[in-house]
């Protein structure tokens, strides 16, 4: 169905979950976060980061370290819960938090009792509108005490690590988990009250082949995730070191990884599941689903999202905050990251201000990526022109007046196109991953 280009994929862009990306990130003036939480009224969503996991992937280029170090565990939270406070006296009266988000690293690292106790802080201490729940999981981690922990806070959208079924593609990514281990957490947050479950999957793995991806989304399917989200494994060992663990002989090739990535698609949507942007699919009933097909997906540092808020604070360390004017990353490093907390104040003193024409730029990013489409205003298309060309003469775009819209063909070219009003790519290209 789609067509391999490579040279209109040659190029390494970022995932877009903001514009500018954390690679543009730099010094932010003094409580330049908390003068932007203190103005940001309306709807509002909470991330809180957990930076732990039981077990650690060879593949992960997350924020995270093994939970086994008990005193470890316990300062961060301490830190997190003083953090909580804070943004919360700084939020002002009109401040309405409609969504929370546990993530990591694996939220279900910590104890059962941990968690609700964090719940409760988010309850003493913010303005809570119904807020909807989600969490991301580690099945590894997943037991009953857990299960009720996530039912008691009332938690009704989950995302599961799953990556692959393959157990000889699980071996070479350091994360084995069998199909019972998935099946049996599938159940505990099913009775629990979970309508909304994800699984992230992966293809490029080393070892793996077309037929364990069939495999892999055979399972998922009759396992009844709600959402998937395929991702292409990014190898990148000098930036994760971690990753020199995997067989870099034994990763598909790029038109291999091609052909899976069209694979997913075409499996997916054939059983049902409508895609969302580039990488993600949901069945019609969850909400992701009715989100595109209203035009309503946004882009956030979670991937794509059906949340509508334009003011996400991000808590615990690395967390990132976007706000209209602003994004910010919290202080990476746990050491400080508890010292500021401990003070009452913000850690986040790097980010960057999105000024009008990032904003500009950015809405193009985001509706090109969720919607398939963007007005693009004509200075902007001016610039693009020239490098447009490739990709309209493949059919990969179609523009009519000032409207680009991405061909059925051209999704697994999304990245790359979007990547074409990004004012700020040419230095750092080298920092990102294949678009597909
Ligand atoms: S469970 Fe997730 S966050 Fe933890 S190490 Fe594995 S991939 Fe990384």
């Amino acid at each position: 169905m789609w067509t391999y280009h490579p040279d209109l994929l040659a190029r390494a862009v970022p995932r877009y979950t903001s514009y500018p990306t954390a690679a543009d990130f730099g010094p932010l003036e003094d409580r330049a976060v908390e003068r932007a939480i203190a103005g940001a009224g309306g709807d509002v969503s909470l991330y809180l980061h957990i930076p732990f996991c039981e077990m650690i992937c060879y593949y992960c280029g997350c924020n995270t370290g093994a939970a086994g170090k008990r005193a470890r565990v316990e300062t961060y939270l301490a830190a997190l819960h003083q953090e909580l406070a804070t943004v919360a006296s700084l939020l002002p009266a009109t401040a309405r938090v409609r969504r929370i988000t546990f993530g990591g690293g694996s939220p279900n690292a910590i104890l059962p009792a941990e968690f609700l106790g964090l719940i409760d802080a988010l309850h003493a201490h913010f303005p809570l509108y119904a807020p909807e729940w989600s969490i991301e999981l580690d099945p590894r981690s997943m037991n009953p005490a857990w299960g009720r922990a996530i039912g008691e806070a009332g938690v009704t959208r989950a995302s599961m690590g799953v990556q692959t079924f393959a157990s000889h593609c699980q071996t070479a990514i350091g994360r084995e988990q069998s199909p019972l281990l998935i099946s049996r957490s599938v159940e505990w947050l099913r009775a629990a009250g979970v309508t909304s479950l994800n699984f992230d999957l992966m293809y490029g793995l080393p070892h793996q082949s077309e037929e364990d991806l069939a495999d892999t989304l055979e399972h998922t399917r009759l396992m009844g995730a709600d959402r998937i989200a395929l991702f292409g494994y990014a190898h990148v060992p000098h930036m994760v070191p971690r990753q020199s663990m995997i067989p870099a002989a034994a990763l598909p090739g790029p038109e291999a990884r091609f052909a899976m990535a069209a694979q997913g698609f075409e499996t997916l949507t054939a059983h049902g599941y409508r895609p969302v942007g580039f990488d993600h699919f949901a069945l019609p009933h969850d909400p992701m689903a009715e989100a595109a097909r209203t035009g309503m997906v946004r882009r956030n540092f979670q991937g794509f999202t059906d949340d509508q808020a334009d003011v996400l604070v991000g808590m615990g360390s690395t967390a990132i905050s976007g706000l209209p004017g602003l994004i910010a990353q919290n202080e990476k490093h746990n050491g400080r990251y508890r010292a500021l907390s401990a003070e009452g104040r913000l850690s986040a003193g790097h980010g960057i201000v999105r000024l009008p024409e990032d904003r500009l730029r950015g809405q193009v990013i985001e509706h090109l990526l969720c919607r398939g489409h963007a007005a693009v205003a004509p200075c902007l298309l001016g610039e693009v022109r020239e490098r447009l060309t490739p990709f309209l003469e493949a059919d990969l775009v179609h523009l009519c007046g000032n409207d680009l819209t991405i061909t059925s063909e051209g999704l697994p070219y999304a990245r790359v196109i979007a990547s074409l009003f990004d004012a700020y790519r040419a230095a750092t290209q080298r920092n990102f991953s294949a678009a597909i």
